[in-house]
């Protein structure tokens, strides 16, 4: 079960998801709020936290959930004081019930990965795109909008005619035909 722990929460933060299954695990850890209390009303023990990029609102709170939970970070860039444990372009990790399938997409910021599940066709973009053709600033340090037009394709490729879930860094899901959303995307990003 996929669920979004920052539905009630305001504050400048990203979207946090918890996922349970055979492994429990975060996907993001968010900013701003009391992260530890939210995600003990869900359950006791993380497995691993899963960051798709180290932009503070996505991992404002990391410190905390290490501590509370005894639980490590992975991460594309372990250069970074956020990332415990390196995950490779194209690695498979197992979150919840599903494996995905780590794909490195900059643009937004260097160290940018999506997670894709061939099996379940969930897929966790963080900031490289959003509901409605939203996609990722490129204005910030690291930002490049040539590369996050590249990296937009490659997730279109790689998650072909399969994409049955979209979870975002901001702003709501798509569960209803999100394959429509990342086409709108890869087409916003080319021309705004
Ligand atoms: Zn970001």
């Amino acid at each position: 079960m996929i669920r979004n722990l920052t539905g009630d929460i305001r504050a400048f933060t990203s979207n946090v998801f918890l996922v349970d299954g055979e492994t429990t695990a975060l996907v993001d850890t968010g900013a701003n709020f009391d992260m530890v209390p939210t995600v003990r009303e869900v359950t006791d023990s993380l497995d691993a936290v899963y960051l798709t990029h180290t932009h503070p609102d996505h991992i404002g709170n990391v410190d905390a959930v290490r501590e509370a939970f005894d639980v490590q970070t992975w991460g594309y860039d372990t250069g970074n004081l956020a990332v415990d444990r390196r995950i490779d372009d194209g690695e498979r990790v197992q979150i919840g019930d599903d494996v995905f399938e780590a794909v490195h997409t900059p643009g937004h910021k260097d160290d940018h990965l999506c997670f894709f599940s061939r099996g379940s066709g969930v897929c966790f973009a963080g900031d490289l795109v959003f509901a409605n053709g939203g996609f990722g600033r490129t204005d910030l340090p690291e930002g490049d909008r040539g590369a996050l037009v590249e990296s937009i394709d490659r997730l279109r490729e790689v998650v072909g005619g399969d994409l049955t879930e979209l979870h975002t860094g901001h702003g709501p899901s798509v569960a209803t035909r999100p394959s429509e959303d990342l086409e709108l995307a890869a087409r916003a990003a080319r021309t705004r």
